[in-house]
């Protein structure tokens, strides 16, 4: 990771980059702030930077040998403890080493990474990672070798508010008597979880919400919808994190909206061939999309049938949705939005009970074509 690489945060690479400049690197150093600001992306540039053979004013060289292997993450004088979680068949107490290869794949996709992400991504979602004792002693083993390659040890300490109190003791015993040579570099959401004899001993680094700017210029690369980048940056509160998250459910809206006015569309023209091609893109797309592009159409449905009775626009549409319903609205009425709701609920709950989804499709669409030749029942 360069320094470059990081999105905003020039005054706390400034401070990381004059330490290791005038060789007043601390033992310990704790990273903190809230979610989503960059801190792990830091902690390993700043270790990236130490280990560099030719380390340049502002940033690391990128192509030394020991810049090659923290480009893969598997310089062998680096170190991570994360949280983990016992899954399927580990044996516990787990450890970071028994999930290193995730570890290490997880974060070379994307920096950015939040702590649910990162149980997701080992399959223990909606659980709490701990950093048990037996982490603290592989750590404090691992730290009792020579370095391999650099002058120094460095172990990147990520989310050290999960460990547990025998671990936290271990931890302070090793910060107060350090080996020579050794970086422990920790990244903290919650330091008001951190033995405060841990915090007293450790040079403390602020790293505050990323600014809109920072985080409009961080989306530049992800080649999205203009409109869909400011809704991200907007909810994304300092977080590039949130944003990256926001980005990716709009993205997928988009594609619900896209896909259910198709429908709408090929329906009311009666184009069973082009439906068919439909059917065979959405049966193609995964189950758990199909049911969210079910729950997505029931929702635009709803929201056609109001704006029908009511004759104005609610907040609860994009502008893309509102443009869209202001034509199709007057076709959903009270003659069939009971029987629609009813088709589309009835395709979700089938797609999830594992049927076979393009029959499910294909029988959806022609209940649609029916019920959009019903005229509204004739009022006053
Ligand atoms: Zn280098």
């Amino acid at each position: 990771m360069l320094f470059k690489e990081i999105i905003g945060q020039g005054e706390v690479k400034d401070k990381l980059l004059k330490l290791v400049r005038d060789d007043r690197t601390p033992h310990a150093l704790m990273l903190f702030g809230p979610e989503g600001t960059g801190k792990l992306a830091l902690a390993v540039a700043m270790a990236q930077y130490l280990a560099c053979n030719d380390r340049q004013e502002h940033d690391s060289c990128g192509s030394c040998p020991s810049c090659v292997k923290f480009g893969k993450l598997v310089h062998p004088d680096l170190h991570f403890m994360v949280p983990v979680v016992k899954t399927g068949s580990k044996t516990s107490p787990p450890v970071s080493d028994d999930y290193a290869e995730a570890w290490r794949e997880t974060l070379l996709t994307g920096f950015y990474l939040t702590e649910n992400q990162w149980y997701e991504s080992i399959g223990a979602e909606n659980k709490q990672g701990i950093i048990n004792v037996k982490e603290s002693e592989t750590i404090i083993r691992k730290l009792g070798f020579k370095p391999y390659e650099s002058d120094y040890r460095m172990v990147v300490i990520w989310l050290p508010e999960k460990m547990n109190q025998p671990a936290a003791n271990k931890l302070l015993k090793l910060i107060e008597e350090p080996p020579g040579k050794t970086l422990i570099l920790m990244v903290s959401e919650h330091t008001d979880k951190i033995l405060a004899t841990i915090l007293s001993r450790t040079q403390l680094l602020h790293v505050p919400p990323l600014t809109e700017v920072e985080i409009r210029e961080g989306l530049m690369s992800q080649e999205a919808d203009q409109q869909v980048v400011e809704d991200a940056v907007l909810r994304a509160n300092g977080s590039f994190s949130l944003a990256l998250q926001t980005l990716r459910q709009d993205e997928i809206e988009l594609q619900h909206f896209e896909l259910f006015t198709e429908m709408m569309r090929l329906s009311y023209a009666r184009d069973i061939l082009q439906l068919n091609t439909w059917v065979e893109r959405v049966a193609g797309m995964g189950r758990e999309r199909q049911k969210q592009l079910m729950d997505y159409s029931l929702r635009l449905l709803r929201e056609n049938f109001v704006l029908h009775l009511e004759n104005e626009t609610l907040n609860y549409m994009s502008v893309k949705e509102s443009e869209f319903s202001r034509k199709f609205s007057p076709f959903i009425h009270e003659g069939n939005v009971h029987d629609l709701s009813e088709a589309f609920t009835l395709a979700g709950n089938h797609i999830e009970a594992n049927g076979n989804p393009r029959i499910i499709l294909m029988d959806l669409s022609i209940k649609v074509i029916r019920l959009l030749m019903q005229k509204a029942p004739a009022t006053g």
